[in-house]
C-alpha cells in the first residue's frame, strides 16, 4: 500500500453561516441564528478514485463543493490536497490547486459563454494558465468527451448544441487542463434521461482512462452506481452513512439512506419494491442544536425502552415536540378557526386533530391531552416538559459514527451497542 497522502482529504469540515440580525435582534442583544450548512464532514478521495455525496436539496452538498474550491472559507476543520492543508496555501499553491481541481457545474445551459465557440471555450482555461499547444489539446479533449469529429463542433456556439453536447463541452473544459480531481455538481440533472446515461458513461470512461479522480455530487442515488465506488449520504449538513456503493444500494443501514434507496425506480414492472416513507420535508436548518437531525422524519425513531407505543404514533409525538420547541406550531390559525377563540378545551382538541392521526394508547394519550391543555392555556413550557418527561428519545442526542472493518460508517442510535452493523437492519414498519 502506498504511503502517499490521499489526493484530497476533508477532515471534520464545518461551514456555518450566521443569519443577518434585524433591528429587534440588535436591540434585544440576541445572538444571531446559525445555519450549519456543513457540519463535521470527513471524506477521502484517493488517486483514480471516485466518491459520491448524495442528499436532498439543502443538505449542504453544494456548500461543501464551494468550500472545496475556496469560494467559502471553512468555519472549522480543513481540506488537504496531497497532504497540504489548503488553509496554509499561498497564492501559487491556490493557482496550482485551481488548475488541478476542476468543477463541472449542474447547468450546461448557463455554464458556457453564449458568445464563445466551442474552440474558444476550451482554449480559455489553457490561456488563463499559460499552457500552449492549444489546438491539439482541444481536439484531443473533444474526442475524449465523444464530440467527434472535432471539426464538426469547434466553430459552434452553445445555441447550436443540444443539452447533452453542452454538458460534454463543460466536461471538456474541466478536462483540458488535465486535472487530478473533478468535482461534478449534479452534472446530469438537467439532461433528459437517455442523455444522462450517455454522459455518465463518458464520465466513467474518463475516470478509468485518465486516472482522474471524481467527487460526484447529486440528489439522485440512482445515478451513483455509474460513477462512484463509495457513497457518502448527507442529511442537513452531516454525513449519516458512508459505504461502498454496491453495498449501500443492496443493504442500506441508516433509515434515511434506506428511504432514498427504496425510492429508486425499478425497471421491472412486476417487481414491487416496498417503499420506506419519510414524513414531511427537512426542517429549517437554522439552529439545529443537539440530536439526530433526521428524528422528526425518521420511520424508525427510537422510543424509550419502557414505552409501549406504535411507531407511527410515536413519530407524530416527536414531530410535534420538535415544532413546539421551535415555536413552529400553527397555533394562531387553529385558534382562529374555532367558534370561540377563548375556549381552551376546544383549542386543545383542535390541536390534537391538527397534528395527530394515530392512537397513542392508554397513559400516553392522557399525557398528550394534559400537555395540549397546558399549551392551549398558554403554558407551552409545561406542555414541553410533560411531553419530554414521557416521550424523550435517545435520538435527541447526537449519534456517534460507528465504523466496521469494511469501512462502512453509519451515525444512528440503532447501532449504538452493536458494531456488527452488517448483521442489523433498522425496523421501519409498525
Ligand atoms: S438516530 Fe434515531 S432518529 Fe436518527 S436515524 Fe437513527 S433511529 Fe432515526
Amino acid at each position: 500500500m502506498s504511503n502517499d497522502p490521499p489526493l484530497l482529504e476533508i477532515r471534520n469540515l464545518e461551514k456555518y453561516f450566521e443569519e443577518s440580525s434585524n433591528v429587534l435582534d440588535v436591540l434585544m442583544r440576541r445572538e444571531p441564528s446559525q445555519i450549519q450548512a456543513v457540519d463535521d464532514v470527513s471524506l477521502t478521495l484517493e488517486e483514480n478514485d471516485s466518491a459520491a455525496v448524495i442528499g436532498e436539496s439543502g443538505c449542504g452538498k453544494t456548500t461543501l463543493l464551494l468550500t472545496l474550491i475556496g469560494l467559502h472559507d471553512a468555519t472549522g476543520g480543513d481540506i488537504y490536497y496531497k497532504g497540504q492543508p489548503v488553509s496554509e496555501f499561498d497564492k501559487s499553491d491556490w493557482r496550482e490547486y485551481r488548475s488541478n481541481v476542476q468543477v463541472i457545474f449542474q447547468d450546461p445551459f448557463n455554464s458556457l459563454d453564449p458568445k464563445m465557440t466551442v474552440a474558444e471555450s476550451l482554449k480559455e482555461p489553457l490561456k488563463i494558465h499559460g499552457i500552449g499547444d492549444r489546438d491539439r489539446r482541444v481536439r484531443e479533449v473533444l474526442e475524449h468527451v465523444e464530440l467527434s469529429p472535432p471539426e464538426k463542433y469547434l466553430g459552434r456556439k452553445p445555441a447550436n448544441l443540444s443539452g447533452g453536447e453542452k454538458q460534454r463541452v463543460s466536461i471538456g473544459r474541466a478536462l483540458v487542463l488535465e486535472p487530478d480531481v473533478i468535482l461534478a455538481d449534479e452534472p446530469v440533472s438537467m439532461l433528459d434521461v437517455s442523455t444522462q446515461a450517455a454522459v455518465l458513461n463518458t464520465m466513467k470512461n474518463l475516470i478509468d482512462e485518465f486516472g482522474v479522480s471524481m467527487l460526484y455530487i447529486s440528489h439522485d442515488l440512482s445515478t451513483v452506481s455509474y460513477i462512484s465506488e463509495v457513497v457518502n449520504v448527507m442529511y442537513l449538513g452531516r454525513v449519516v452513512e458512508s459505504a461502498p456503493t454496491e453495498q449501500i444500494l443492496a443493504d442500506p443501514k441508516h433509515p434515511y439512506t434506506e428511504a432514498l434507496v427504496s425510492a429508486i425506480p425499478v425497471p421491472d414492472p412486476h417487481y414491487n419494491r416496498e417503499r420506506t416513507e419519510m414524513s414531511g420535508a427537512p426542517r429549517d436548518p437554522v439552529d439545529l442544536g443537539e440530536g439526530c437531525r433526521f428524528r422528526d422524519r425518521c420511520p424508525a425513531v427510537i422510543p424509550p425502552d419502557d414505552l409501549e407505543i406504535p411507531q407511527a404514533a410515536y413519530r407524530e409525538v416527536i414531530a410535534f415536540r420538535e415544532r413546539l420547541a421551535r415555536d413552529d406550531l400553527t397555533l394562531d390559525r387553529v385558534r382562529a378557526e374555532l367558534d370561540d377563540s377563548t375556549d381552551t378545551d376546544a383549542l386543545a382538541a383542535a390541536l390534537r386533530e391538527e397534528y395527530f392521526d394515530h392512537d397513542l394508547m392508554g397513559e400516553n394519550d392522557a399525557v398528550l391531552d394534559t400537555a395540549l391543555s397546558a399549551l392551549a392555556a398558554g403554558d407551552g413550557d409545561r406542555a414541553g416538559d410533560l411531553l419530554r418527561g414521557r416521550f424523550e428519545s435517545v435520538c435527541e442526542q447526537t449519534p456517534a459514527d460507528v465504523t466496521t472493518d469494511d469501512e462502512w460508517t453509519v451515525a444512528c442510535h440503532y447501532y449504538d451497542d452493536d458494531t456488527q452493523i452488517e448483521e442489523k437492519r433498522v425496523p421501519t414498519t409498525d
